[in-house]
Protein backbone atom coordinates (compact mmCIF):
# COMPACT_ATOMS: atom_id res chain seq x y z
CA UNK A 1 0.00 0.00 0.00
CA UNK A 2 1.61 3.06 -0.89
CA UNK A 3 1.74 6.30 1.53
CA UNK A 4 -1.14 8.18 -0.29
CA UNK A 5 -3.91 5.20 0.07
CA UNK A 6 -2.61 4.45 3.31
CA UNK A 7 -3.66 8.29 4.38
CA UNK A 8 -6.97 7.80 2.42
CA UNK A 9 -7.70 5.34 4.57
CA UNK A 10 -6.99 7.26 7.81
CA UNK A 11 -8.74 10.15 6.58
CA UNK A 12 -11.95 7.74 5.74
CA UNK A 13 -11.47 6.43 9.23
CA UNK A 14 -11.35 9.95 11.15
CA UNK A 15 -14.18 11.05 9.22
CA UNK A 16 -16.13 8.15 10.01
CA UNK A 17 -15.06 8.12 14.12
CA UNK A 18 -16.68 11.60 14.15
CA UNK A 19 -19.94 9.99 12.23
CA UNK A 20 -19.86 12.07 8.78
CA UNK A 21 -19.51 8.46 6.88
CA UNK A 22 -19.11 5.03 5.85
CA UNK A 23 -16.52 3.21 7.77
CA UNK A 24 -14.29 1.35 5.24
CA UNK A 25 -14.42 -2.58 5.18
CA UNK A 26 -10.81 -3.46 7.68
CA UNK A 27 -11.74 -1.10 10.37
CA UNK A 28 -12.92 -3.22 13.60
CA UNK A 29 -15.94 -3.22 15.28
CA UNK A 30 -15.97 -3.16 19.19
CA UNK A 31 -18.86 -5.40 20.46
CA UNK A 32 -19.54 -5.34 24.05
CA UNK A 33 -21.06 -8.78 24.60
CA UNK A 34 -19.79 -12.39 23.84
CA UNK A 35 -22.87 -14.67 23.41
CA UNK A 36 -24.19 -15.96 20.25
CA UNK A 37 -25.80 -12.48 19.38
CA UNK A 38 -22.32 -11.06 19.12
CA UNK A 39 -21.12 -14.49 17.66
CA UNK A 40 -23.49 -13.89 14.41
CA UNK A 41 -22.54 -9.58 14.07
CA UNK A 42 -18.87 -11.08 14.11
CA UNK A 43 -19.98 -13.72 11.09
CA UNK A 44 -21.75 -10.84 9.38
CA UNK A 45 -19.08 -8.55 9.64
CA UNK A 46 -16.46 -10.48 8.54
CA UNK A 47 -18.45 -11.31 5.38
CA UNK A 48 -18.52 -7.77 4.52
CA UNK A 49 -14.46 -7.48 5.44
CA UNK A 50 -14.51 -5.79 8.94
CA UNK A 51 -12.71 -7.03 11.75
CA UNK A 52 -14.13 -7.39 15.29
CA UNK A 53 -12.93 -7.31 18.78
CA UNK A 54 -15.49 -8.58 21.38
CA UNK A 55 -15.17 -7.63 24.72
CA UNK A 56 -17.04 -9.82 27.61
CA UNK A 57 -16.52 -11.00 31.39
CA UNK A 58 -15.92 -14.88 30.38
CA UNK A 59 -13.47 -17.13 28.72
CA UNK A 60 -16.21 -19.71 26.73
CA UNK A 61 -18.58 -17.18 25.24
CA UNK A 62 -19.78 -18.53 21.93
CA UNK A 63 -18.67 -15.12 20.16
CA UNK A 64 -14.94 -16.02 20.88
CA UNK A 65 -14.92 -19.15 19.14
CA UNK A 66 -15.37 -16.79 15.69
CA UNK A 67 -13.61 -13.34 16.05
CA UNK A 68 -10.21 -11.95 15.78
CA UNK A 69 -9.56 -9.72 18.59
CA UNK A 70 -11.09 -10.05 22.37
CA UNK A 71 -10.90 -8.80 25.79
CA UNK A 72 -12.23 -10.93 28.61
CA UNK A 73 -12.57 -8.41 31.73
CA UNK A 74 -15.29 -7.26 33.64
CA UNK A 75 -17.61 -4.41 31.92
CA UNK A 76 -16.34 -1.75 35.10
CA UNK A 77 -12.73 -2.79 34.61
CA UNK A 78 -12.34 0.96 32.45
CA UNK A 79 -8.66 0.23 32.41
CA UNK A 80 -9.04 -2.46 30.03
CA UNK A 81 -12.33 -0.48 28.75
CA UNK A 82 -9.87 2.52 27.54
CA UNK A 83 -7.61 -0.43 26.13
CA UNK A 84 -10.61 -1.88 23.95
CA UNK A 85 -11.61 1.82 22.58
CA UNK A 86 -8.04 2.25 21.68
CA UNK A 87 -7.94 -0.69 19.26
CA UNK A 88 -11.62 -0.01 17.57
CA UNK A 89 -13.20 1.91 15.08
CA UNK A 90 -16.67 2.21 16.40
CA UNK A 91 -18.71 0.38 19.22
CA UNK A 92 -22.02 -1.88 19.26
CA UNK A 93 -23.51 -3.95 22.32
CA UNK A 94 -25.21 -7.32 21.33
CA UNK A 95 -27.15 -7.59 25.50
CA UNK A 96 -28.26 -4.83 27.53
CA UNK A 97 -26.08 -5.01 30.77
CA UNK A 98 -23.66 -3.22 30.45
CA UNK A 99 -23.13 -0.22 32.59
CA UNK A 100 -24.90 2.18 29.85
CA UNK A 101 -22.26 4.57 32.17
CA UNK A 102 -19.46 2.60 30.67
CA UNK A 103 -20.72 3.11 26.94
CA UNK A 104 -21.09 6.59 27.84
CA UNK A 105 -17.28 7.08 28.94
CA UNK A 106 -16.55 5.15 25.60
CA UNK A 107 -19.01 6.83 23.24
CA UNK A 108 -16.49 10.35 24.42
CA UNK A 109 -13.90 8.76 22.03
CA UNK A 110 -15.45 6.18 19.52
CA UNK A 111 -18.78 6.03 18.06
CA UNK A 112 -21.19 3.89 19.83
CA UNK A 113 -23.85 2.76 17.59
CA UNK A 114 -26.55 2.62 19.36
CA UNK A 115 -25.69 5.49 21.54
CA UNK A 116 -25.33 5.13 26.04
CA UNK A 117 -28.96 6.56 26.21
CA UNK A 118 -31.02 3.91 24.40
CA UNK A 119 -29.02 1.69 26.53
CA UNK A 120 -30.00 3.57 29.62
CA UNK A 121 -33.56 3.77 28.78
CA UNK A 122 -34.15 -0.19 27.48
CA UNK A 123 -32.03 -1.08 30.89
CA UNK A 124 -34.88 -0.20 33.08
CA UNK A 125 -38.14 -1.15 32.42
CA UNK A 126 -39.65 2.05 33.88
CA UNK A 127 -37.64 4.61 31.86
CA UNK A 128 -38.34 2.45 29.30
CA UNK A 129 -42.40 2.52 29.95
CA UNK A 130 -42.22 6.13 30.75
CA UNK A 131 -40.49 6.79 27.46
CA UNK A 132 -43.30 5.20 25.43
CA UNK A 133 -45.80 6.78 27.15
CA UNK A 134 -44.19 9.87 26.90
CA UNK A 135 -43.47 9.42 22.92
CA UNK A 136 -47.44 8.62 23.08
CA UNK A 137 -47.25 4.90 22.40
CA UNK A 138 -49.10 2.33 24.04
CA UNK A 139 -48.40 -0.26 26.72
CA UNK A 140 -50.05 -2.02 29.76
CA UNK A 141 -50.89 0.31 32.55
CA UNK A 142 -48.07 -0.01 35.40
CA UNK A 143 -47.24 1.55 38.62
CA UNK A 144 -43.78 2.16 39.97
CA UNK A 145 -42.94 0.05 43.15
CA UNK A 146 -40.66 0.31 45.92
CA UNK A 147 -41.96 -1.46 48.74
CA UNK A 148 -45.39 -3.58 50.44
CA UNK A 149 -47.25 -0.90 51.49
CA UNK A 150 -46.73 0.33 47.37
CA UNK A 151 -47.63 -3.22 46.00
CA UNK A 152 -50.91 -3.13 48.28
CA UNK A 153 -51.57 0.17 46.78
CA UNK A 154 -50.87 -0.73 43.24
CA UNK A 155 -52.82 -3.69 43.07
CA UNK A 156 -55.72 -2.34 44.40
CA UNK A 157 -55.53 0.60 41.29
CA UNK A 158 -54.44 -1.95 38.63
CA UNK A 159 -56.72 -4.76 40.14
CA UNK A 160 -55.45 -8.21 39.56
CA UNK A 161 -54.20 -10.99 37.72
CA UNK A 162 -50.86 -8.09 37.12
CA UNK A 163 -47.43 -8.69 36.88
CA UNK A 164 -44.75 -7.80 39.04
CA UNK A 165 -41.33 -6.98 37.62
CA UNK A 166 -38.13 -5.99 38.65
CA UNK A 167 -37.62 -2.91 37.65
CA UNK A 168 -34.04 -3.29 36.22
CA UNK A 169 -31.44 -6.41 34.55
CA UNK A 170 -34.44 -8.49 33.80
CA UNK A 171 -34.56 -10.56 30.52
CA UNK A 172 -36.23 -14.16 29.79
CA UNK A 173 -39.15 -13.37 32.69
CA UNK A 174 -36.49 -13.26 35.17
CA UNK A 175 -37.47 -11.42 38.43
CA UNK A 176 -41.09 -12.03 37.42
CA UNK A 177 -44.05 -12.88 39.63
CA UNK A 178 -47.76 -13.03 38.43
CA UNK A 179 -50.25 -11.56 41.30
CA UNK A 180 -53.26 -13.15 41.38
CA UNK A 181 -55.94 -12.37 43.78
CA UNK A 182 -54.71 -14.57 46.73
CA UNK A 183 -51.39 -14.53 46.12
CA UNK A 184 -49.30 -13.14 49.66
CA UNK A 185 -47.77 -9.77 48.50
CA UNK A 186 -45.00 -10.39 50.74
CA UNK A 187 -44.02 -13.62 49.54
CA UNK A 188 -44.30 -12.12 45.87
CA UNK A 189 -42.44 -8.67 46.48
CA UNK A 190 -39.38 -10.99 48.01
CA UNK A 191 -39.64 -13.57 45.23
CA UNK A 192 -38.91 -10.01 42.64
CA UNK A 193 -36.23 -9.71 43.94
CA UNK A 194 -34.96 -6.22 43.55
CA UNK A 195 -35.70 -3.01 45.25
CA UNK A 196 -37.58 -1.56 42.83
CA UNK A 197 -40.54 -3.16 40.27
CA UNK A 198 -43.07 -2.46 38.11
CA UNK A 199 -46.65 -3.22 38.26
CA UNK A 200 -48.29 -4.05 35.29
CA UNK A 201 -51.52 -5.17 34.32
CA UNK A 202 -51.43 -8.59 32.96
CA UNK A 203 -52.43 -8.65 29.51
CA UNK A 204 -55.06 -11.27 27.94
CA UNK A 205 -53.16 -11.62 24.73
CA UNK A 206 -53.98 -13.21 21.61
CA UNK A 207 -50.72 -12.95 20.37
CA UNK A 208 -47.37 -11.47 20.77
CA UNK A 209 -45.54 -9.86 17.79
CA UNK A 210 -42.33 -8.25 17.49
CA UNK A 211 -41.14 -6.07 14.82
CA UNK A 212 -37.25 -5.11 14.01
CA UNK A 213 -36.42 -1.53 12.67
CA UNK A 214 -32.87 -0.87 11.37
CA UNK A 215 -32.27 2.69 11.53
CA UNK A 216 -28.69 4.41 9.43
CA UNK A 217 -26.78 7.01 9.95
CA UNK A 218 -28.31 9.41 7.57
CA UNK A 219 -32.17 8.31 9.01
CA UNK A 220 -33.13 6.27 6.96
CA UNK A 221 -35.13 3.07 8.10
CA UNK A 222 -35.72 -0.31 7.08
CA UNK A 223 -38.66 -2.69 8.79
CA UNK A 224 -38.84 -6.28 8.95
CA UNK A 225 -42.32 -8.04 8.59
CA UNK A 226 -43.91 -8.45 11.93
CA UNK A 227 -43.07 -11.87 13.35
CA UNK A 228 -45.06 -14.27 16.35
CA UNK A 229 -43.67 -15.30 18.98
CA UNK A 230 -44.53 -18.26 21.61
CA UNK A 231 -42.54 -18.31 24.65
CA UNK A 232 -42.03 -21.07 26.81
CA UNK A 233 -41.34 -20.63 30.71
CA UNK A 234 -40.91 -17.03 29.33
CA UNK A 235 -38.51 -17.92 27.33
CA UNK A 236 -39.26 -17.39 23.17
CA UNK A 237 -39.46 -21.06 21.87
CA UNK A 238 -40.78 -20.24 18.48
CA UNK A 239 -41.04 -17.27 16.33
CA UNK A 240 -43.40 -17.67 13.27
CA UNK A 241 -42.60 -15.18 9.60
CA UNK A 242 -44.37 -13.33 9.17
CA UNK A 243 -46.78 -13.15 12.29
CA UNK A 244 -50.73 -14.09 11.26
CA UNK A 245 -52.62 -10.87 11.83
CA UNK A 246 -54.47 -8.89 9.52
CA UNK A 247 -52.97 -6.09 7.04
CA UNK A 248 -53.82 -2.98 9.33
CA UNK A 249 -52.71 -4.45 12.57
CA UNK A 250 -49.33 -4.96 10.69
CA UNK A 251 -49.11 -1.56 9.44
CA UNK A 252 -49.75 -0.33 12.83
CA UNK A 253 -46.83 -2.43 14.25
CA UNK A 254 -44.37 -1.56 11.39
CA UNK A 255 -45.79 2.16 12.35
CA UNK A 256 -44.99 2.32 15.82
CA UNK A 257 -41.67 0.15 15.51
CA UNK A 258 -40.40 3.31 12.86
CA UNK A 259 -41.53 5.98 15.43
CA UNK A 260 -39.99 4.66 18.25
CA UNK A 261 -36.67 4.33 16.19
CA UNK A 262 -37.10 7.93 15.40
CA UNK A 263 -37.73 9.15 18.75
CA UNK A 264 -34.54 7.27 20.05
CA UNK A 265 -32.50 9.13 17.50
CA UNK A 266 -31.34 5.59 17.34
CA UNK A 267 -28.67 4.28 14.50
CA UNK A 268 -28.76 0.79 14.92
CA UNK A 269 -31.35 -1.90 15.40
CA UNK A 270 -34.58 -1.95 17.60
CA UNK A 271 -36.89 -5.08 18.22
CA UNK A 272 -40.07 -4.08 19.73
CA UNK A 273 -42.10 -6.78 21.29
CA UNK A 274 -45.89 -6.06 21.31
CA UNK A 275 -49.19 -7.87 22.54
CA UNK A 276 -51.70 -8.22 20.27
CA UNK A 277 -54.72 -8.09 22.64
CA UNK A 278 -57.80 -9.65 21.90
CA UNK A 279 -59.88 -6.31 21.17
CA UNK A 280 -57.19 -5.62 18.29
CA UNK A 281 -55.24 -3.16 20.14
CA UNK A 282 -50.81 -3.31 20.30
CA UNK A 283 -49.54 -2.87 23.22
CA UNK A 284 -45.83 -2.91 23.55
CA UNK A 285 -44.29 -4.70 26.12
CA UNK A 286 -40.58 -4.54 25.10
CA UNK A 287 -37.57 -2.30 23.85
CA UNK A 288 -34.05 -4.04 22.63
CA UNK A 289 -31.82 -2.01 20.94
CA UNK A 290 -29.62 -4.78 19.00
CA UNK A 291 -30.37 -7.95 17.24
CA UNK A 292 -32.94 -9.46 18.57
CA UNK A 293 -33.35 -13.65 18.96
CA UNK A 294 -37.16 -13.40 17.19
CA UNK A 295 -34.80 -12.03 14.32
CA UNK A 296 -32.83 -14.94 13.60
CA UNK A 297 -34.81 -16.19 11.12
CA UNK A 298 -33.87 -13.46 8.93
CA UNK A 299 -30.61 -15.20 8.10
CA UNK A 300 -32.34 -17.57 5.71
CA UNK A 301 -35.32 -15.86 4.84
CA UNK A 302 -34.37 -12.55 4.06
CA UNK A 303 -32.47 -10.61 1.52
CA UNK A 304 -30.10 -9.05 4.45
CA UNK A 305 -30.21 -10.33 8.15
CA UNK A 306 -30.45 -8.50 11.12
CA UNK A 307 -26.57 -9.21 12.15
CA UNK A 308 -26.01 -7.91 8.75
CA UNK A 309 -28.32 -5.19 8.93
CA UNK A 310 -26.07 -4.35 12.55
CA UNK A 311 -23.36 -4.47 10.81
CA UNK A 312 -24.71 -1.81 7.89
CA UNK A 313 -26.20 0.42 10.64
CA UNK A 314 -23.07 0.59 13.12
CA UNK A 315 -20.59 0.95 10.19
CA UNK A 316 -22.81 3.94 8.51
CA UNK A 317 -23.22 2.06 5.36
CA UNK A 318 -26.46 1.72 3.34
CA UNK A 319 -29.42 -0.43 4.86
CA UNK A 320 -29.89 -3.65 2.74
CA UNK A 321 -33.16 -5.07 1.68
CA UNK A 322 -35.42 -6.40 4.35
CA UNK A 323 -37.42 -7.51 2.01
CA UNK A 324 -38.90 -11.89 2.97
CA UNK A 325 -37.79 -14.44 0.04
CA UNK A 326 -39.27 -17.38 1.77
CA UNK A 327 -42.00 -17.88 5.10
CA UNK A 328 -40.58 -19.06 8.16
CA UNK A 329 -40.52 -20.64 11.26
CA UNK A 330 -37.52 -20.20 13.80
CA UNK A 331 -37.19 -22.60 16.84
CA UNK A 332 -35.07 -22.38 19.54
CA UNK A 333 -33.26 -25.20 20.42
CA UNK A 334 -33.48 -24.73 24.44
CA UNK A 335 -30.99 -26.78 26.75
CA UNK A 336 -31.26 -30.46 25.90
CA UNK A 337 -33.15 -30.21 22.69
CA UNK A 338 -29.84 -29.33 20.80
CA UNK A 339 -29.16 -33.36 21.18
CA UNK A 340 -31.74 -33.79 18.06
CA UNK A 341 -28.97 -31.56 15.87
CA UNK A 342 -28.25 -35.14 13.56
CA UNK A 343 -31.99 -35.62 13.43
CA UNK A 344 -32.80 -32.16 12.13
CA UNK A 345 -29.92 -31.83 9.87
CA UNK A 346 -31.58 -34.53 7.97
CA UNK A 347 -34.52 -32.44 7.21
CA UNK A 348 -32.67 -30.93 3.82
CA UNK A 349 -34.58 -27.20 4.01
CA UNK A 350 -33.90 -26.95 7.73
CA UNK A 351 -30.91 -24.23 8.55
CA UNK A 352 -29.26 -25.50 11.87
CA UNK A 353 -27.00 -22.57 13.22
CA UNK A 354 -25.38 -24.50 16.56
CA UNK A 355 -23.47 -21.48 19.15
CA UNK A 356 -20.88 -23.82 20.40
CA UNK A 357 -21.83 -23.87 23.93
CA UNK A 358 -20.46 -26.82 25.88
CA UNK A 359 -22.51 -27.48 28.49
CA UNK A 360 -26.59 -27.51 27.95
CA UNK A 361 -27.58 -26.21 30.89
CA UNK A 362 -31.91 -26.00 30.91
CA UNK A 363 -33.10 -22.94 29.90
CA UNK A 364 -30.12 -22.08 28.27
CA UNK A 365 -30.34 -21.11 23.84
CA UNK A 366 -27.77 -23.75 22.51
CA UNK A 367 -28.76 -23.00 18.57
CA UNK A 368 -31.67 -22.56 16.42
CA UNK A 369 -33.14 -23.80 13.80
CA UNK A 370 -34.83 -22.08 11.02
CA UNK A 371 -37.37 -24.01 8.38
CA UNK A 372 -38.38 -22.17 5.23
CA UNK A 373 -41.53 -22.33 3.59
CA UNK A 374 -42.62 -20.75 -0.10
CA UNK A 375 -43.89 -17.35 0.63
CA UNK A 376 -47.61 -16.92 0.76
P1 LIG B 1 -40.63 -9.62 29.47
O1 LIG B 1 -39.45 -10.00 30.31
O2 LIG B 1 -41.29 -8.36 29.89
O3 LIG B 1 -40.31 -9.66 27.99
O4 LIG B 1 -41.69 -10.78 29.67
C1 LIG B 1 -41.47 -12.10 29.24
C2 LIG B 1 -42.80 -12.71 28.84
O5 LIG B 1 -43.71 -12.72 29.97
C3 LIG B 1 -43.52 -11.94 27.78
O6 LIG B 1 -43.06 -12.25 26.50
C4 LIG B 1 -44.97 -12.39 28.02
O7 LIG B 1 -45.17 -13.69 27.50
C5 LIG B 1 -45.04 -12.47 29.52
N1 LIG B 1 -45.50 -11.15 30.06
C6 LIG B 1 -44.73 -10.12 30.42
N2 LIG B 1 -45.46 -9.06 30.83
C7 LIG B 1 -46.75 -9.43 30.73
C8 LIG B 1 -48.00 -8.78 30.97
N3 LIG B 1 -48.07 -7.52 31.45
N4 LIG B 1 -49.14 -9.46 30.71
C9 LIG B 1 -49.10 -10.73 30.23
N5 LIG B 1 -47.96 -11.41 30.00
C10 LIG B 1 -46.79 -10.78 30.22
Amino acid sequence: MTADEKTTIKEKIASAAIGLGPLPPGSRIGILGGGQLGRMIVLAAARLGYRSHVFCPALDEPALQVVEARTISAYDDLKAIDAFVDSIDVVTFEFENVPSMVVERIGDRVPTRPGWKILHIAQNRLREKDFLRGIGVPTADYREITGTDGLQRAIRDLGTPAVLKSASFGYDGKGQVLIKPDTDQREAWAAMGASIGILETFVDFMTEISVIVARGLDGRMATYDPVENWHVNHILDTTIAPARIDARLTMQAEALARHIAEALDLVGLVAVEMFVTRDGRLLVNELAPRPHNSGHWTIDACVTSQFEQTVRAVCGLPLGATERHSNATMKNLIGNEVEDWLKILAEPTAKVHLYGKAHARPGRKMGHVTRLMPKR
